[in-house]
C-alpha cells in the first residue's frame, strides 16, 4: 500500500486500521508514511474507506511481494489453489474429505496473527523442524507451493523475506508420531519471531475417545475447542 503525500492531510484516521502498525506519521510534513517492509498488503486501510482524501492507493504487486496480499488480504485468491485466504477446509470438513483417516492426526500450524504477522522465513523454520518426523504436507495448502524442495522443507529463497499476516502449514502424521511432532512445534515456537496457533484433529475412536485430544494433552497443550464443528452433513468422498 502507498500514500499519495500530495493528498494526505495527516489526519491520522487510517493509522488504527492497520493490523501491523505499518502506517506512521512522518517526521516532516505532517503526512503519514507506510513502512513498506512491515506492510503485509492486507488492504484493510483501503477497504474500510476511512481516507476521505483518497490518499491511500494500491499499486500493482509483483512477485514475490504479491504473496503478501495472497496470504493477508481475504479478497485476494491464491493462483495456485484459487482459494481466498491462507488455508484449505482443514479438519473442519474431514468427515467429507477423509483427509485424516483413522490412525492419522491432522495438524494445522498457523504462524502469525493480526498485530504480529510473520515472515515466510519463519514458516521455513517450522517446516524444517517437523519434516524429519515423517509429516506429510497438504498439497492444496498455498504454502506447499512455496517449497523449493519439499523433501528438505526449504522454501524458495526469493520468498523468505516476505511478510504476511499469517500462513498455515497443514500436514498429517501418524497417531504414534503425533506426540513428537507436537513437542517439536513447542520447541520451535520459542525460536520463531512470531506466534504459532496449533489446530489438531482426528476421527473418533470406536470407544468414544478422541486420539487428537489425548495426544495434545500428553504434549502439554491446553485445548480450546472452537465452534466450527461440522456434523457430517456431507457425503464422504472416500
Ligand atoms: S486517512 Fe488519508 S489523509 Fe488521513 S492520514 Fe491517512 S492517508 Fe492521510
Ligand atoms: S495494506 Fe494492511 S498492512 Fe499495509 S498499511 Fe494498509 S492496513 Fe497496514
Amino acid at each position: 500500500m502507498k500514500v499519495d503525500t500530495d493528498k494526505c492531510t495527516g489526519c491520522l484516521e487510517c493509522v488504527d486500521y492497520c493490523p501491523v502498525g505499518a502506517i506512521k506519521q512522518a517526521d516532516v510534513g505532517g503526512v503519514v508514511s507506510i513502512d513498506q517492509d512491515e506492510c503485509v498488503e492486507c488492504g484493510c486501510c483501503l477497504q474500510v474507506r476511512v481516507c476521505e482524501y483518497e490518499a491511500l492507493w494500491q499499486p500493482e504487486l509483483e512477485w514475490p511481494r504479491v504473496l503478501r496480499s495472497q496470504f493477508s488480504n481475504p479478497r485476494t485468491p491464491h493462483p495456485s489453489t484459487s482459494i481466498y485466504g491462507r488455508g484449505t477446509d482443514e479438519t473442519k470438513t474431514n468427515d467429507v474429505t477423509g483427509r485424516y483417516p483413522r490412525g492419522c492426526i491432522g495438524i494445522a500450524a498457523e504462524l502469525g496473527r493480526p498485530g504480529i504477522g510473520t515472515r515466510l522465513s519463519e514458516v521455513e523454520k517450522v517446516a524444517r523442524a517437523i519434516l524429519p518426523l515423517g509429516v506429510e504436507f497438504e498439497k492444496d495448502n498455498p504454502t506447499y507451493n512455496l517449497f523449493e524442495d519439499v523433501a528438505t522443507g526449504r522454501l524458495r529463497p526469493d520468498v523468505l523475506g516476505e511478510r504476511v499476516l499469517s500462513a498455515i502449514l497443514e500436514f498429517k502424521t501418524s497417531q504414534e508420531g503425533a506426540l513428537q511432532v507436537l513437542q517439536a512445534l513447542d520447541r520451535v515456537s520459542r525460536e520463531v519471531d512470531t506466534v504459532i496457533a496449533v489446530n489438531i484433529g482426528s476421527m473418533w475412536d470406536p470407544d468414544g475417545t478422541l486420539p487428537a485430544e489425548k495426544v495434545a494433552e500428553e504434549a502439554g497443550f491446553r485445548l480450546r475447542p472452537n465452534g466450527k464443528i461440522n456434523l457430517g452433513l456431507g457425503r464422504p468422498k472416500v
